[in-house]
């Protein structure tokens, strides 16, 4: 029993305060508690409470955007490992924590980027973090050139890096030329941008950057963590579909989005592959991650590469819902991607629109809030997978026609 006395509670006061500035502004943040089917994906069982028996809903905002977290080679990949080997990796990297499936894995990355050398991390964050972080310390002077929507976890690591830090207009190569035209001469520098941005759905003029960042012998770090999986002909990424991945410095993926798994990573040259895995506190001074969950990615990856079929699907289901959503006149934001947002512009109509359309539709999307978004830009995003039946389809189009008329 948790002690409950006045005097355990004598800290709390800031922090409820906190919390209610949270609700009245409609963006405190419940979890949905959900048990995925792997036989009915993308099908999940929601549970108000761990004693509820729970309803079957429809999950439409997941990352395992192709449900390789499902796929039966990869949870038979998963379990021979844990079967054989057990499943914890029971130390770091250094101290007895690299299994052949680790090894094996950051070769597989590297092969898929077409790259030297690959490093493996516990979360698409931490390499993100660590990685910026080290590249910071490993480069005395570094400036580091952000691109203004990027991510939170480039943020922490371009902060805690200790480099000078500046912004560019989203996605705009000229004003990325006309900030490194002002940087003195002789300065290492660093271009940090994502390829796919999660919540818009757009996707960088990647060619246009690199032909800017060679132009001042800038080096380049890509996030493609929505990307792997998805686009080029074997789902490495943009950069490979756009045949310009020899030309990106630092490639960084993850493993829990499209593979379906759980992790990070970077690729790139094994000088730099090298110098950060022996640089990046968030690489170095934590348990690996776990060989079961390596091995089960070094599946996933391996059936990405092999054939286009999942990504021709995926896609036609992206195609098919964009256009049943403009049909029903609902507002589907322009998204040259597989990611499908819909504007909703208010914190508190976003999370009342979700709500209703999980407990009156068995349909689970999640709002997305300020400060992932912008306050103003609130909206719902629409995730469809391979799985994602035209039946499915129609049934969210209609669920979402008569929620957004009723709430108001
Ligand atoms: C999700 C995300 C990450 C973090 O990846 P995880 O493996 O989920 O930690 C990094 N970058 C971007 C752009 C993301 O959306």
């Amino acid at each position: 029993m948790f002690d409950a006395t006045p005097a355990a509670h004598r800290h709390d006061a800031p922090f409820e305060r906190y919390l209610a500035q949270l609700r009245s502004e409609g963006r405190y943040r419940v979890f949905a508690d959900l048990e995925r089917d792997a036989a009915a994906f993308p099908r999940a069982r929601w549970r108000r409470t761990p004693e509820d028996t729970g309803v079957e809903v429809t999950v439409w905002c997941s990352n395992d955007y192709l449900g390789q977290g499902r796929h039966p080679d990869v949870i038979a990949a998963m379990q021979a490992v844990a079967g054989a080997g057990g499943v914890g990796a029971g130390g770091t990297r250094n101290i007895s924590g690299t299994s052949t499936w680790h090894v094996r894995l950051e070769q597989t990355l590297a092969a898929w980027h077409a790259k030297p050398a690959a490093l493996l991390f516990n979360s698409g964050y931490i390499a993100n973090s660590a990685s910026l972080a080290a590249l910071g310390r490993l480069l005395p002077g570094l400036v580091i050139l952000s691109d203004e929507k990027n991510h939170a976890s480039m943020i922490d690591g371009i902060r805690q890096s200790g480099a000078a830090k500046v912004i560019f207009r989203h996605n705009d190569p000229a004003d990325l030329a006309a900030h490194l035209a002002q940087i003195e001469p002789g300065r290492p520098l660093l271009v940090a941008f994502e390829s796919l941005y999660s919540m818009d759905g757009d996707i960088a003029p990647l060619a246009a950057m690199l032909d800017v960042a060679d132009q001042y012998g800038a080096m380049t770090y890509l996030d493609e963590v929505h990307a792997v999986g998805l686009y080029g002909p074997r789902g490495a990424g943009i950069a490979e579909r756009d045949g310009l991945g020899n030309r990106v410095t630092i490639i960084e993926g993850t493993l829990g989005k499209a593979v379906g798994c759980h992790g990070g990573y970077i690729a790139g040259s094994r000088a730099i592959v090298d110098a950060i895995r022996s640089a990046a506190g968030g690489f170095i001074f934590t348990t690996s991650v776990a060989p079961p969950v390596a091995a089960a990615a070094v599946r996933s990856i391996e059936l990405l590469m092999a054939g286009q079929d999942l990504r021709r699907a995926h896609a036609g289901q992206v195609a098919t819902l964009k256009a049943a959503l403009t049909a029903a006149g609902l507002p589907v934001m322009a998204s040259e991607s597989h990611i499908v947002p819909l504007m909703v512009g208010d914190a508190a109509r976003c999370k009342a629109i979700s709500d209703r359309l999980l407990t009156d539709h068995q349909i689970y999307v999640q709002p997305i809030n300020y400060p992932t978004v912008p306050r103003g830009t609130e909206r719902l995003r629409l995730t469809p997978t391979p799985f994602h039946s035209d039946a499915l389809i129609g049934d969210l189009v209609r669920a979402l026609t008569t929620v957004w008329a009723a709430v108001p």
